[in-house]
């Protein structure tokens, strides 16, 4: 099957899906939206720096984090952000498909997962948020909480500054663009704090993210993604 073929075969069955069959494959029925064979083919990513979650060998600190340290002190990614994983991610974004928030909490709840006081989901600006109506991350933060039994601050970080998507712009121009992006209302004095985000691109936005919670106090974040674009 060609992939946009298969692809909007994913998007119907994301729409039909009712607690029956895989959503990619049309497998019987089981306990999960994606059949167990689908999930062992979901994109997984190589050995990666534990800091940005890009490639790197054996598993090692790349040398971008060395030589320039992220304010964010980990990254566990998924998946890589490819078919069919980026399709399951727009249609929970894009397509309201909220079932597969659950699929991606239950699926980060499986990993070894940091041991953390709090779960920061990235916010989405106040205009974004209207126009959406709900925001991905935090529907996926919820199901992560329950798994980890851990609070989550839905409304203790804002995004102050609406920065339109810009995913083909380099990292520096990312980083300049959401520089002052957040406001942290919390005091996060000692704290570690996992942020929850759908898709890492280039972590500008992460970065800037992770910068307005130390700021505030956290000594340590740890992003946790679904996906995570990796450069070809
Ligand atoms: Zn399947
Ligand atoms: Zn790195």
């Amino acid at each position: 099957m060609m992939p946009s073929a298969l692809f909007n075969t994913c998007l119907r069955n994301v729409q039909a899906w009712a607690g029956e069959d895989c959503l990619l494959c049309g497998a019987e029925p089981g306990p999960e939206l994606l059949c167990p064979a689908c999930v062992a083919d979901l994109p997984a990513l190589p050995e990666s720096c534990p800091r940005c979650a890009l490639p790197s060998p054996a598993g090692a600190v790349c040398g971008s984090c060395l030589s320039r340290p992220p304010n964010f002190d980990a990254t566990l990614a998924l998946w890589r952000y490819e078919f069919p994983c980026d399709g399951l991610v727009q249609a929970l974004k894009y397509r309201a498909r909220l079932a597969l928030a659950g699929f991606f909490a239950r699926s980060l709840a499986s990993r070894p997962l940091p041991e953390v006081d709090l779960i920061v989901p990235m916010p989405l600006h106040p205009r974004r948020l209207a126009d959406r109506g709900f925001n991905q991350a935090l529907e996926i933060a919820r199901g992560l909480a329950r798994h980890l039994g851990r609070p989550i601050a839905p409304r203790g970080v804002l995004r102050v500054k609406d920065t339109p998507p810009q995913t083909a712009l380099p990292y520096e121009e990312r980083a300049k663009n959401v520089r002052g992006a957040f406001l942290c209302k919390l005091d996060l004095s000692g704290a570690s704090v996992a942020v929850l985000d759908d898709v890492m691109t280039t972590g500008a936005t992460l970065n800037e993210l992770a910068r307005a919670l130390k700021r505030a106090g956290a000594t340590r974040v740890e992003n946790l993604v679904v996906a995570r674009t990796v450069p070809r």
